[in-house]
């Protein structure tokens, strides 16, 4: 089975020269096959935010090992690492990160500034309509609700094929039946295949996943399959 991620003992400290250093993550062992579906859950200050950002490679300032596809991350310069995360990596937030002024369309399109590609509308157009927004596609995403507007990130995420989606609270800011909603979305595109890791504190959010970690006091401290 091809790992997508492959945490080896994991050690991220913050301030390390200085006088208070902060443990936030410490002998994290994780490895998630493609296909897989995640989450990861923890009270705040567990060290899931430290966590997604070595996944995302927004920090690599850490002690162990971390292969994406099989690339050890720590060593990649800054500018392999920045092409690394536009093409393996879909990011969706808790904070929608939309131009609230633009389209749908427009919105999906953001991620093909750097690297224009000949068929950039046609995979925009199929991601919207993945996410079942093809009748809203050009309206200002200020037009639109918020779990429409979290479909548009989604779509916007999947835009460039990523080997990873990356979601933290991504329905965070939703109602339940909205939340609920994006999450059998989620589900549907990892069915497809996508792989997703999933932040999350809700129980009644993870249980959408395959599988479940725990961390607490920046260590893992339970896993669960279904
Ligand atoms: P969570 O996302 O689960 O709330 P974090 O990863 O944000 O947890 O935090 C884990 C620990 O690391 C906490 O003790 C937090 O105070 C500390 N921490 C997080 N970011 C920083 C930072 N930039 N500088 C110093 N300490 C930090």
């Amino acid at each position: 089975m091809h790992k997508v991620i492959d945490i080896k003992n994991l050690q991220k400290t913050y301030d390390a020269n200085g006088k208070n250093p902060t443990t936030a993550l410490s002998g994290i062992n994780l490895s998630v096959n493609e296909g897989d579906f995640v989450a990861i859950m923890g009270r705040s200050g567990s060290g899931k935010s430290s966590l997604m950002h070595v996944i995302g490679l927004l920090d690599q300032h850490f002690e162990g090992d971390y292969l994406l596809n099989g690339v050890s991350v720590r060593e990649l310069s800054q500018s392999k690492l920045s092409d690394l995360r536009s093409s393996e990596i879909g990011f969706v937030f808790q904070q929608f990160n939309l131009l609230k002024r633009r389209t749908v369309l427009q919105n999906v399109l953001l991620p093909t500034v750097y690297r224009p590609a000949s068929d950039d509308i046609e995979r925009a157009k199929e991601a919207i309509k993945r996410v079942g927004l093809e009748n809203r596609i050009d309206h200002r995403t200020n037009e639109l609700s918020g779990g429409q507007i979290q479909r548009v990130a989604i779509a916007r995420a999947l835009m460039m094929k990523p080997s990873l989606l990356l979601a933290d609270e991504p329905t965070g800011n939703l109602d339940t039946k909205s939340a609920n909603s994006i999450m059998r979305l989620f589900r549907e595109v990892n069915q497809q295949g996508t792989t997703i890791v999933l932040i999350t504190h809700e129980e009644e959010i993870a249980k959408y996943a395959d599988r479940t970690i725990r961390i607490r006091d920046g260590k893992i401290t339970e896993e669960a399959s279904k």
